[in-house]
């Protein structure tokens, strides 16, 4: 176990426990660095780590990491492990495609492997001298203490904290044993994903989204990143997989070996292992938070129902989790009902858009519907209502 202690008088009790280091709990630590709270935040890994995504950063995501701090954004845009994308191609069930491209002048989106940005956002959060950052830790028990909470570490370790920040995504075991918040399985995606090398793409700056008849609503993608290698993967709803009885590997397979990839992939060689994971999609509303604890990014199901985006949402959340940490100080009040404020803050932000992403997602599992959205996109200014989020990624 790794700790870096800084600032912290009393050793396992904190104001404030975040459990999770990815994209929502180090957003959260970040936004409180200079809350005066002493603030512990556990992660099971040890970083860097990798974790299984597209990798696409829209613009949102940047946007967010300047809503944290303008230093913390200075740093993301000196950050040289990201790959900067110029244009987008979407591809739909009639092989119909439209791309678009962006000025040189404009802000870009980027891809950036999970393995570097999350530990660009690691580094970020150890700098913080009122954080205590504990790697290696995974956190197995969770009870609520009349005043606090008290957490359990895997090597059997009790800390305290006054408000439980449960940031440790799609598999979180809090929601699991204790959260009111149940994952919703006919809004949940599976999804695979690899990175390859030696795979023929007109240009390494192209994200390309193939919304196929066999993967609808869900798509198949081919993002570039550094080093020449490329992001592959294949979202589906998870109940369809099981309605339909899809072996994702195997559909993976048998769309490398259609005939528009199979040339493309004729040389390519895959790194590392095919690996699955889950998306709780967001859309509809649930409980975000209880008695001294509030949920975070995946953990909350803030995905977007669509395009499987959610890191911009993890961020978000981070901090507006932040604001309402501060809340609760500063009232000294930490209950369920206060903390309902936290729940309509984050769907005051996301809820109507979700909304809408939820309603195309029930939309695009018609080809016809899929191909006439395309059309519709080329001829008229619609685009942004379809594909609002990717073309942040760009705008
Ligand atoms: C295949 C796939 C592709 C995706 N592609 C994209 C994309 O291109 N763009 C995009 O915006 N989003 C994408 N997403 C969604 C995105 O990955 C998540 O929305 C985002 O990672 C959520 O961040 P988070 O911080 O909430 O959770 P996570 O990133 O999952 O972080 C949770 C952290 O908690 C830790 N943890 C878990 N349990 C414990 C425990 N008990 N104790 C201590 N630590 C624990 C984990 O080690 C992990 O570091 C994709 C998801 C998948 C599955």
């Amino acid at each position: 176990m790794v700790e870096i202690w800084i600032n912290v008088m009393s050793a396992k009790e904190f104001d404030v426990i975040i459990v999770g280091a990815g994209p929502s709990g180090c957003s959260a630590a970040l936004s409180l660095r200079n809350s005066g709270l002493k603030i512990a935040i556990f992660d099971k890994a040890t970083f860097p780590r990798n974790k299984i995504c597209g990798g696409a950063l829209s613009l949102d995501v940047v946007n967010q990491l300047n809503k944290i701090s303008p230093e913390l954004y200075q740093n993301f845009s000196q950050f040289a492990n990201k790959q900067p994308i110029d244009k987008i191609k979407i591809t739909v069930p009639n092989d119909d495609s439209l791309v678009f491209s962006i000025e040189k002048s404009q802000k870009k989106g980027f891809v950036c492997n999970r393995l570097d940005f999350d530990n660009f956002l690691v580094n970020e959060t150890k700098k913080c001298n009122n954080i205590c950052f504990f790697e290696n830790t995974k956190i197995v028990e969770y009870e609520r203490k009349k005043d606090f909470y008290q957490i359990k570490s895997d090597d059997n370790e009790i800390y305290n904290a006054k408000i439980l920040l449960v940031a440790n995504g799609a598999y979180s075991n809090f929601n699991r044993k204790l959260s009111q918040s149940k994952v919703d399985k006919n809004n949940y995606s599976v999804a695979i994903q690899a990175f390859y090398e030696n795979i023929k793409v007109e240009n390494q700056n192209t994200l390309e989204l193939y919304y196929l008849k066999e993967t609808l609503p869900g798509y198949f993608w081919i993002f570039p990143t550094l080093d020449q290698k490329v992001n592959v993967g294949l979202g589906l709803l998870a109940k369809d997989i099981t309605k339909n009885k899809i072996n994702l590997k195997k559909l993976f397979g048998d769309i490398l070996n259609k005939p528009e990839f199979k040339d493309r992939f004729s040389d390519a060689q895959k790194i590392g292992n095919l690996k699955s994971y889950g998306l709780p999609l967001g859309g509809s509303k649930k409980s975000l938070s209880g008695n001294r604890y509030l949920l975070l990014g995946d953990a909350a199901s803030l995905i977007d129902p669509f395009l499987g985006e959610g890191i911009g949402n993890a961020i978000r959340s981070g901090r507006f989790a932040a604001e309402q940490v501060k809340k609760c100080f500063v009232d000294n009040y930490f209950s369920a009902k206060f903390n309902k404020n936290y729940d309509k803050i984050v769907y005051k932000s996301v809820h109507k858009e979700q909304k809408r992403y939820l309603f195309l997602q029930k939309m695009f599992r018609f080809p016809k519907i899929a191909n006439i959205s395309l059309k519709i996109c080329k001829k008229t200014k619609l685009l942004n209502f379809f594909f609002g989020n990717v073309i942040e990624l760009i705008k």
